[in-house]
């Protein structure tokens, strides 16, 4: 059975941070973590055990590095991330953003890398 500092440490090492207080009990009772980007996750023991990553951050297709280095290159300022579910139940996340001008704006990675693509602003608020 696992201590409490031993959830800390095997959260730490995933970039976890624990927001409970004490073990379940059971090794596959679920626990609240909040991942190094801000997700809620619930993660068992064995989870943690198994190198289970944040189930949002995995499921990214891109990489901050890459991301980053989109935002970088359209000028853009990243605010915010935002997963939500869409009307037909699907998971899609919108980046919150703002461009060289300080337009805020809401945006998909699929639009910014177009916006890259077609050498367009990527604002809708600015011109070209
Ligand atoms: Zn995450
Ligand atoms: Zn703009």
């Amino acid at each position: 059975m696992p201590s409490s500092s031993d959830i800390e440490a095997a959260a730490a090492e995933l970039g976890f941070t624990w927001v409970g207080d004490s073990y379940p009990g059971k090794n596959t009772i679920k626990m609240d973590f909040v991942c190094a980007n801000g997700h809620e996750i619930q993660k068992s023991w064995c989870d943690l055990q198994a190198k289970k990553k944040c189930r949002f951050c995995s499921r990214r297709v891109t990489t901050g590095a890459e991301l980053d280095s989109i935002l970088a290159e359209l000028g853009f300022a990243h605010k915010e991330t935002k997963h939500f579910t869409d009307a037909k139940g699907k998971n899609r996340v919108t980046l919150v953003v703002e461009c060289g001008a300080g337009h805020p704006i809401e945006t998909t990675m699929v639009s910014l890398k177009r916006a890259l693509k077609n050498g367009t602003s990527g604002c809708r608020h600015c011109p070209k």
